[in-house]
């Protein structure tokens, strides 16, 4: 379960401060599959990336299934993230001179797995997403589409128990969109977290619930 009591964050700007976040409480159950929206620069990012110990928040609490994210060394929180989180971005952020296969093996080589244990479970997550045939290529030779399943199958290899999507279809044509969301589904059917940031209204229609951020505060919870 995710809990956020009050979170606050504020960026500086040169002199001046700007407040994104104020003051957002909320919980996310396990097993749920929720979509934040909001308008540009609503601070969406913001939410996911603290959520994803990405980032830090100035005061308020922050507990995942019950332990206090907060303070956390850099090299600790790369290995929480490591753990139990997957990230999904708009922008893919595959790593653009490996092949497909080496992408989604990379976090297990954080993990200190040996290459050929790493390979092998990183085709099966590639197989999974039904890449297999595009293992050896580079990002650069997929399309969007293949190039976001490679990136679902890196932010699934480690097991994760949440997966934090910012805009997964923002670069996707709607066909695209649609498949990518079965995908999600799919993921949240297996029992794992999911949390995605969009501002399309028919992909957030696909998930159980819609959180609203509006000047810093969630505007609503609304049911779908
Ligand atoms: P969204 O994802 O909803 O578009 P963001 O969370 O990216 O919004 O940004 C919220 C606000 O915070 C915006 O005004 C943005 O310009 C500002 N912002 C985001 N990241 C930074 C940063 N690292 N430094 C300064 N300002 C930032
Ligand atoms: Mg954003």
């Amino acid at each position: 379960m995710i809990e956020l009591q009050k979170i606050n964050k504020s960026y500086q700007v040169g002199a001046n401060s700007l407040h994104v976040l104020k003051g957002i409480d909320m919980i996310i159950e396990k097993g749920e599959m929720v979509s934040i929206m909001g308008s540009s620069g609503s601070g969406k990012s913001t939410l996911l990336n603290i959520l994803g110990i990405l980032d830090d928040y100035d005061n308020g609490k922050y507990l995942l299934d019950g332990k206090l994210i907060a303070n956390m060394s850099e090299k600790k929180a790369a290995l929480f993230r490591n753990r139990h989180l997957g990230f999904v971005f708009q922008s893919f952020n595959l790593i653009s001179f490996k092949n497909a296969l080496e992408n989604v093996a990379l976090p297990l080589y954080y993990q200190g797995i040996r290459r050929s244990k790493r390979n092998k479970i990183a085709y099966e997550y590639l197989d999974k997403m039904g890449l297999t045939e595009w293992a050896e290529h580079l990002p650069s030779e997929l399309s969007g589409g293949q190039k976001q399943r490679v990136a679902i199958a890196r932010a699934l290899v480690t097991n994760p128990s949440v997966l934090l999507a910012d805009e997964p279809t923002g670069a996707l044509d709607t066909q695209t969109s649609y498949e990518m969301l079965d995908i999600l589904q799919d993921i949240n059917k297996s029992g794992i977290t999911v949390i995605i940031v969009t501002h399309e209204t028919d992909i957030a229609e696909r998930t159980h619930r819609i959180i609203k951020l509006k000047d810093g505060i969630i505007e609503n919870f609304s049911k779908n």
